[in-house]
């Protein structure tokens, strides 16, 4: 078993530690009050008032109204909820366009959207993976259901102009969803300022509370078709039994972000930046990918050319360091990430790239420790690739 004291956390973008808070608040849901919130007794039925105050505190992180708040399992049900109500409400629009550096969530619904006969059109990004919003708007025609354009890229942390795109949907008539997985928590927002964005995804676990819990909101006025489908739950927009205790957590968990985000993102930001400028300064050879200007104040994702993120990943494991080299979700595959990809970033630097990721837990300490250890871990590694020694 590794040694939890021991771990430096760096890669909150894959998930993050359940607030203390949120644990404390969820107990009681599993152990005394475990009834089901749509029976009739009391026991059960009274949790129901539970769900709807959860429901409130997660409306308010939002700036939404709670009837625009529906409960999913994660993040990815909530993209393939807002993505398929869109093109079922509109069956008269036969395409979507999306962006080439969301996540899988999006990107193989999109595949899976082409099989069964929908046009996808993909906006590219530049080389600091910045989307071309002149092919955007080009792409964005009478025929499209719903533009889906992440908030922040998971890998690079960049910030995508969500507001400028959802009125680029809208003056086609489109619909404009936005995946803020990786913003809810780390970009200040209120819903009912941006009246351009019909439906947002949130996932629970990127903002410590726990996994398999998320939200998906939809404006007030905007025609939702369910995904999943069964029970009058949700109000018959998303059946299934109501999962009280994560519920409970993550109506906690995200009035803890709402209350200390700016503050957080100050200290975090802080300690981002130091962490990559002491790598920067460290290790030859070193770049960084993304947009510097408009990039999440916790992510920075830095290529060691010449050599292999997994083998850095396995020599940083030894230190008890976790970060990821692309997403957690494409772990696993040989092939650089399709985001460092799409950005044309050289196949020398894409392979050997490190998404490092903070959070409120992160301690100065804990980066010190990546910064004495990583310039050798990296000179041990160059020290035997083929492609350091041919450069
Ligand atoms: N979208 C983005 C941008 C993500 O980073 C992730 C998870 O990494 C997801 C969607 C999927 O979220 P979940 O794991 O809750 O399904």
């Amino acid at each position: 078993m590794i040694d939890e004291e021991k771990v430096i956390y760096l890669d909150n973008n894959a998930t993050t530690r359940v607030a203390p808070e949120a644990v404390q608040a969820m107990r009681p849901y599993f152990t005394e009050y475990y009834g089901n919130a749509s029976s009739i007794y009391r026991f059960g039925g009274r949790l129901a008032k539970v769900v709807e105050e959860g429901r409130a505190k997660v409306a308010g992180f939002l700036g939404a109204d709670p009837s625009e708040v529906i409960f999913t399992s994660c993040g990815t049900e909530g993209d393939s909820s807002a993505i398929l109500s869109a093109v079922n409400v509109m069956p008269n629009r036969r395409k979507i366009v999306i962006s080439t550096v969301e996540h899988p969530a999006v990107l193989n619904l999109g595949k899976e959207l082409e099989r069964k006969g929908y046009r996808v059109s993909r906006i590219p990004v530049d080389s600091f993976g910045r989307l071309d919003l002149e092919r955007a708007k080009a792409m964005i025609d009478e025929d499209t259901a719903i533009v889906s354009v992440m908030w922040a890229n998971n890998e690079t942390g960049n910030i995508y102009p969500v507001a400028q795109l959802g009125e680029m949907a809208h003056s086609a008539g489109a619909l404009f969803h936005t995946d803020a997985v990786q913003a809810a928590g780390k970009i200040p927002f209120h819903l009912h300022d941006l009246p351009m964005i019909d439906m947002l995804s949130v996932s629970g676990h990127k903002f410590h509370s726990p996994k398999g819990i998320g939200a998906l909101y939809v404006r007030r006025g905007v025609h939702f078709h369910p995904f999943v489908v069964g029970g009058h739950q949700e109000r018959g927009r998303r059946a299934g039994t109501e999962n009280v205790p994560y519920i409970v957590g993550m109506g906690v968990a995200a009035e803890l972000a709402l209350a200390h985000l700016n503050e957080e993102n100050t200290r975090v930001k802080a300690l981002r930046d130091d962490l990559q400028n002491r790598l920067l300064a460290a290790i030859p050879d070193v770049r960084i990918n993304g947009d510097v200007e408009h990039r999440l104040p916790n992510t920075t994702n830095i290529s060691f050319e010449y050599i292999e993120g997994e083998s850095i990943l396995m020599h940083m494991d030894l230190y008890g360091i976790c970060a990821s080299s692309g997403s957690a979700c494409t772990t696993g595959s040989l092939e650089p990430s399709h985001v460092l990809r799409a950005m044309g970033v050289p196949y020398t630097a894409a392979h050997g790239a490190i998404r490092f990721s903070l959070s409120r837990y992160s301690k100065q300490e804990e980066i010190d420790k990546v910064v004495e250890v990583m310039p050798g871990i990296i000179s041990k590694i160059r020290a035997i690739s083929p492609y350091w020694n041919k450069k």
